[in-house]
Order: structure tokens, then sequence, then C-alpha cells
């Protein structure tokens, strides 16, 4: 532990944002990183409690009271080593994982967390800015071949893994670039997208080779790759966005927000957008139709772009202020939660339905809403219309896409359409054909894809070896 009385002397201090008047400007990352002595001081906070619940609530296990400790004593380099040996990828996660560590953080009993992913981000921010982040080069190779269709962060942990472990790893990925939703999804505000490169160039030097452009499935058959490799693993995300069935859907500026959101990180990555129509919010009223975090990344976007007003609608009531800590800790609690897109001026409605999209020349010019009850029924009398230049869809993802690579190698299917496969071997209807992520697990967090990922990797190994020495 490192020091026993901190947390009565310290209170929590995390890291700030730039103000929104300034973050609004670019498309920059805008959280300021705290110094080495807050660093510290807040690293010392942590208890090292007999049952850390952090260490549960974290989807990767990370072995945060170590790592906290280390921090404290200075040991920069073995809280990096020791974060990397349960994450291949801290300085995603360090940035936008939700952290339901710090919801199961004993502290959080009365709501002062340790900085749990402040910390895990500096370890690994520094571990790059050293120059001790390195290839790790397998001393023998094994001979055997692993495909892997998807090179989102599921897909790339596994690669990682399995090029460490001595195998010969191929990623074949649809678009121009690794990193999946992480690349194409969320913003740059929230994550630049150079921590990415970074990583696909490290494992090249490991041994993965990426295969861009190649839709499995479309451009090369599945099958093909089956008899190529000794083992395939599918990680292709979930990608089916729910829609909205209502009447004026199809009118011209009522887009999925996976249709707006890649566009704008395409154009911030100086990748070639072809010959697509621009979806751009400037001078526009926009409605988010959604409240998660593809909503927020909506929100943020469409600021950034110059939008006149951004409204984002909720279908569920609105959640609590405070959790009631007895009911829910260490479990992540269903509060009001605020994130920094929402804070940069967005207008917030619960308990709202969509009616209609209506529109003039074929162009949506307002939607028609009613509030609905805690059982969605509607309540009369409470109809309501709202401007609207630009819907946005982002109402989640009911499961991978069907045509194509699944239904070539007639994988089955969990109830929910996503590729049937149980945690403990992650193998698929199929043999020797594996499934991770959000393609598994249907739409998720970076932090369980790297989790999957790395357990899947271990699966296949042991495969393929008969053992493994790689960890679940
Ligand atoms: C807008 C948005 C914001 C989000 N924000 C957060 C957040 O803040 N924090 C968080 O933790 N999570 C967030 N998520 C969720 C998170 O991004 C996903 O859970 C995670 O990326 C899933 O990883 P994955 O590797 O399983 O799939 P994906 O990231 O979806 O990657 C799948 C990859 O497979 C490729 N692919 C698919 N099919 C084929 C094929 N047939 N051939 C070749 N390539 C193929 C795709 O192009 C893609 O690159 C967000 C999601 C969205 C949409
Ligand atoms: S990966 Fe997420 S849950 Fe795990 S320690 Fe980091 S912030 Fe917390």
């Amino acid at each position: 532990m490192g020091k026993p009385t901190a947390f009565l002397e310290l209170d929590r201090q995390d890291r700030q944002y730039l103000p929104a008047e300034d973050r609004l400007q670019n498309f920059n990352e805008f959280m300021v990183p705290l110094d080495e002595v807050d660093l510290k001081q807040q690293a010392s906070r942590c208890m090292d409690c007999g049952v850390p619940y952090c260490h549960n609530g974290c989807p990767v296990n990370n072995q945060i009271p170590d790592w906290n400790d280390l921090v404290y004593t200075g040991d920069w380099q073995a809280a990096l080593a020791n974060l990397h040996s349960t994450n291949n990828f801290p300085e995603f996660t360090g940035r936008i994982c939700p952290a339901p560590c710090e919801a199961a953080c004993t502290l959080n009993i009365d709501d002062n967390p340790v900085t749990i992913k402040s910390v895990e981000c500096a370890i690994v921010d520094r571990g790059w800015e050293e120059g001790w982040i390195l290839p790790k080069v397998p001393d023998h190779k094994t001979g055997k071949s692993v495909g892997i269709v998807g090179g989102g962060p599921a897909g790339m942990a596994a690669a990682q893994q399995l090029a460490r472990a001595g195998h010969d790893v191929h990623v074949y990925e649809k678009y121009a670039k690794a990193g999946g939703l992480l690349r194409y999804g969320i913003p740059d505000f929230k994550m630049e997208k150079h921590s990415i490169d970074r990583r696909a160039e490290q494992m090249q030097a490991e041994g993965v080779t990426f295969h861009y452009g190649v839709n499995v499935g479309v451009d090369v058959e599945a099958a093909e790759l089956e008899a190529k490799h000794d083992a395939l693993i599918l990680s292709g995300g979930s990608e089916v966005p729910r829609d909205l069935p209502v009447t004026g859907r199809e009118l011209d500026g009522v887009h999925y927000a996976m249709d707006f959101l890649p566009q704008q990180n395409r154009r911030v990555g100086h990748e070639d957008l072809g010959d697509i129509t621009p979806i751009l919010a400037k001078d526009k009223h926009v409605v988010v139709i959604g409240g998660g975090d593809t909503g927020s990344d909506c929100i943020g976007t469409s600021f950034r772009q110059g939008a006149a007003s951004v409204t984002q609608l909720e279908i569920m009531p609105m959640p609590p202020e405070k959790e009631d800590k007895g009911v829910t800790w260490p479990d992540w609690p269903l509060k009001m939660r605020t994130s920094s897109s929402q804070e940069e001026g967005a207008v917030r409605d619960f308990s709202v339905m969509t009616k209609q999209v209506m529109g003039e020349d074929g162009k949506v010019s307002a939607i028609q809403c009613i509030k609905v009850d805690e059982k969605m029924q509607d309540i009369a009398g409470s109809e309501f219309e709202l401007k609207a230049d630009l819907v946005l869809l982002a109402m989640g993802f009911v499961h991978p896409i069907h045509d194509g690579l699944i239904n070539e190698l007639a994988l089955e299917k969990d109830p929910r359409g996503n590729v049937a496969a149980d945690t403990a071997t992650y193998e698929s209807s199929r043999k020797k054909v594996f499934a991770c992520g959000d393609m598994r697990r249907g739409q998720s967090l970076v932090v369980w894809a790297i989790r999957e990922g790395r357990q899947c990797a271990r699966e296949v190994d042991f495969f393929l070896m008969g053992e493994s020495v790689l960890p679940r």
C-alpha cells in the first residue's frame, strides 16, 4: 500500500478538460494530464484492499493496487510492466474506458474513488515518452499461421498475443487502417489516432501482417482464408445499427451515427473520402436520437463542425442523480452522467419517443415526438415538435453483419444474432473458427474487446499447440 493514511488526508483530484470554448476549435484531445506530484499523491490514496473490488470491476482485471503502489514509490517501469501484463493497450482504455474499476473502488462508497483511469493513462503515456515500449519479438516461431478477420481492439489484442507466442499472424481489415470503432467511430477529441498507428507499428515489428482493404466474404472468400490458416478468428464487430422505423425515415438528412462519425474521423486522418455525399452539421439544428456514447460523440462532432443547436433525445426516463450505494456498489450504477460532449451545450430530454420525421422538398425539417411513461406508453397530450435539419440515429447496434462472412461459413448464431461461441473456448460452431469481441458478445466496450481478444488468443494457442503460456 502506498501511504496507509493518504485516503483520509487527500481528496480525489482528477484530470481536467480544457474549457469548452477552446476545445471546440479543433478535434484534438482536451484532457489535461495531472503532474507527477499529483499522480503520486492520487495513487497513494489506494488502500490496497484485502479484496480489491476494482480489480474485479475492471474487465481485463488490471492489478490496480499493485501499480498504484509502484507509482507512489516512483517505479514507473515496473508499473508499466505490471499494467501490460493484463492490458495490451492501456493508452486506449486510459482515454476512453468508462472506468467500471472506479465505480467498484472501495473509496467510491462515499463518491471519492481513486483516479485509477488517470494513473493507468499516465503510466503508459510515460512508457511511450521514455521509449520503454518496444516490440516484443518472439524468440522462436511455431510454424503455425492464424488469420484474424477485423482489426478492431479485439482483433488487435488477439493478434499481438498470438504473434508474441510465435505464430504467423495475418489481420484482414476491410478499411484502410487498423482500430475498428476506435479509429472510425470514436472521435479524435476522445482519442487521437496516432495511438493506434504506434501500436500497429509495434505489432508489425512483432510479426503481425495487416492486410487492409480486404472485406472477407466479399473481396475474398472466408473459406479461402480458412484453408490458408491453421486457425481463423472472427472479430468483425457488431455493425448493424438499430433503425427508427417511422414515417419520414427516408428523408434526406436522417442518417445513422456511423454514417456521420467515420466521415469526420477520416477527414481528421486525411483519408480519402471517395465520392460520398458529405454529412455536415454546420449551421444546422441537429437532433441526436439515443443517449449513449455514440450519441455523445455525435454531439461533440456536431458542435465542432459548427452546429446551430444540438438536442439529444433518450427514450428511457432520466436516471437518478445519485445511485443507492447500498444496492449497487461495487457494480456499475445507473445514475445521471454528463459526458464532456453533452457539457458543451447540448439540450437533453428523456422519456421521449420519436413518432414521425417531417420534411419539405424531400429534406428533413422537424421531428414529432411524444413523452412516454416508464412502460413506454404514450402520455396523451404530451406531443411536441422539434426543428431539425439533421437527425442522427444513435440507438445502438443489433448484431454483426450476416451477409458475406457469417452466412458463407454457415455459423450458428446466438438468440441475438451474434456469432455463437462461449468464453471457455471461443470456438464457433465450425472447427478451427473462433470468435471474439463485439461480433461474439454484441455491442460492448473497448476494454471488453481487449479482454476477449486476449482470452481468445490463449484458446487458439492451446488449440494449435496443445498447451499455452498465454494468460487468460
Ligand atoms: C461511436 C462509438 C463510440 C464508442 N465509444 C466508446 C467509448 O467511449 N468507450 C468504449 O469502451 N467503447 C466505446 N464504443 C464501443 C467500442 O468501440 C466497441 O465495443 C469496440 O470497438 C469493439 O471492438 P471489436 O474489435 O470487437 O470491434 P470493432 O471495433 O467494431 O472492429 C471490428 C473491425 O472488423 C472489421 N470488419 C468487419 N467485418 C469485416 C470483414 N468481413 N472483413 C474484414 N474486416 C471486417 C471492421 O471494419 C472493424 O475495423 C463506442 C462505439 C461507437 C460506435
Ligand atoms: S481498463 Fe477501464 S476498468 Fe480497467 S483499470 Fe483501466 S479504466 Fe479501469
